[in-house]
């Protein structure tokens, strides 16, 4: 089959709804033991790491992560691939801005990580095609009739969005690498129809008076924060719409009410829970389109929030109310009378920062150290700042006053990430 009639053909076999748990488990289950049984016979890695366990006791499966993915990765693979050189192409293609990195059919790219070591994905023509398909299904909101003409602001290793240019859907790509200004004009042109990039962009389009009539907007590739939200939303007037990805897979889309869902009709999503009673948990990620670099129990660090009740939608697919950002944006404060670090999410300190000024228009907040946090606000001269939402946190959670540094806060979008609450200082090693 063409990577085109892989895509149409993706397309409409992907469930635009599930009516229930059952029907996803069904789904799910018939097609993970034959992913696991191919998976199991192809990849030296996992054959070994699931040694003794059946493939229908997949569950049971041990967990890996990205380091241990990243130390075994040649025999983890189900393809005899190069590794020296496809690190060299990947490297290369993000100098050269060439998007197309390429062995034979398998594109090659490098994962944008926030922290650590850098990781590689390797993707076959069959699941970008197979992926296009599903992404067409999630983000056009079912409607493939009529032209569309996509926009896409992206970084670097992209070449997957390059699979779906036809007649009826236009694909053109923004390179975040050029200045904000020049894109700008470049995407009022377009004038596209749909428009999918970062936050911090569409933030951007909003604040500069962007001249576009989109019928869809798109949030990728950050967290979409409440501040941000708001702002798209009413310059645009529609709902922000969001696709929430990560090197490791596609995992949650929003439906036409904008609540996410999880995509799991591609991918089981387990549990690993950081605090039960509020539904915070970091994945345990499941994957059984992609068979190049199989994903198959590996626990990923972002933290997501289980919506308490399903979506008005009707569809059954597990609502996520919020995503919390990678676990390295959790910030750790020693608690009182203890040498111990108390977990503090992104959220907490998102309240927090919002109440030290109602005209604050944007923000971020970096734990710098043990007892430092750098608060930036935009604009920068407010006055008066009121501390209580922080006076209040450090009381309830029983921990000791971290020193807030207020500063200016500025962001051009560009091929960083805008990250507005994370963490630099590492409490294990400290
Ligand atoms: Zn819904």
């Amino acid at each position: 089959m063409s990577q085109k009639l892989l895509t149409l053909w993706r397309y409409l076999r992907t469930p635009k709804k599930f009516k229930s748990r059952s029907q996803i488990e069904r789904w799910q289950k018939k097609r993970i033991v034959k992913h696991v049984k191919h998976i199991r016979n192809n990849s030296k890695f996992y054959a070994e790491h699931w040694r003794g366990i059946k493939d229908e006791d997949w569950q049971q499966f041990p967990l890996l992560d990205k380091a241990i993915m990243m130390e075994n990765l040649a025999d983890l693979l189900t393809r005899d691939i190069d590794l020296s050189e496809a690190f060299d192409v990947a490297k290369n293609a993000e100098v050269t801005r060439d998007f197309s990195p390429r062995i034979g059919d398998l594109s090659i790219g490098f994962s944008s990580g926030t922290s650590g070591s850098r990781g590689v994905h390797i993707v076959s023509d069959k699941e970008a095609g197979n992926w296009a398909g599903f992404m067409l299904a999630r983000g056009l909101g079912g409607n493939i009739i009529g032209k569309h003409h996509v926009a896409l602001f992206l970084r670097a290793n992209s070449n997957n969005y390059g699979t779906i240019g036809s007649k009826r859907i236009k694909f053109s790509f923004f390179d975040l690498l050029k200045p904000m200004e020049q894109l700008q004009k470049e995407v009022e042109m377009a004038n596209p129809t749909e428009l999918i990039a970062p936050p911090s962009v569409l933030r951007y389009l909003a604040d500069n008076n962007c001249k576009i009539n989109p019928k869809r907007i798109i949030s990728a590739a950050e967290v979409l924060y409440p501040i941000d939200e708001k702002i798209i939303s009413e310059y645009f007037s529609q709902i922000v719409h969001q696709f929430y990805t990560s090197t490791e897979g596609e995992m949650a889309a929003t439906c036409e009410l904008g609540t996410l869902h999880l995509n799991e009709s591609i991918m089981h999503i387990g549990k690993q829970w950081v605090d039960e009673e509020n539904g915070l948990f970091q994945p345990i990620l499941t994957d059984f389109m992609r068979t190049t670099q199989p994903i198959i129990r590996y626990l990923q660090n972002d933290i997501l929030v289980l919506q308490k009740e399903g979506c008005k939608c009707g569809d059954a697919r597990t609502a996520i109310s919020q995503v919390m950002g990678r676990s390295d944006d959790v910030f750790y404060l020693q608690k009182n009378n203890s040498d111990e670090f108390e977990p503090i999410v992104p959220d907490f300190i998102r309240r927090a920062v919002m109440r030290l000024n109602p005209e604050i228009e944007a923000y971020h907040a970096i734990q710098k150290s043990r007892n430092k946090i750098e608060i930036g606000i935009q604009p920068s001269n407010l006055s008066p700042l009121d501390y209580s939402g922080f006076e209040e946190l450090f009381k309830e959670k029983n921990v000791r006053k971290a020193e807030l540094i207020i500063t200016e806060h500025s962001h051009v979008p560009s091929t960083n990430k805008l990250r507005r609450i994370y963490r630099e200082w590492d409490h294990r090693n400290n």
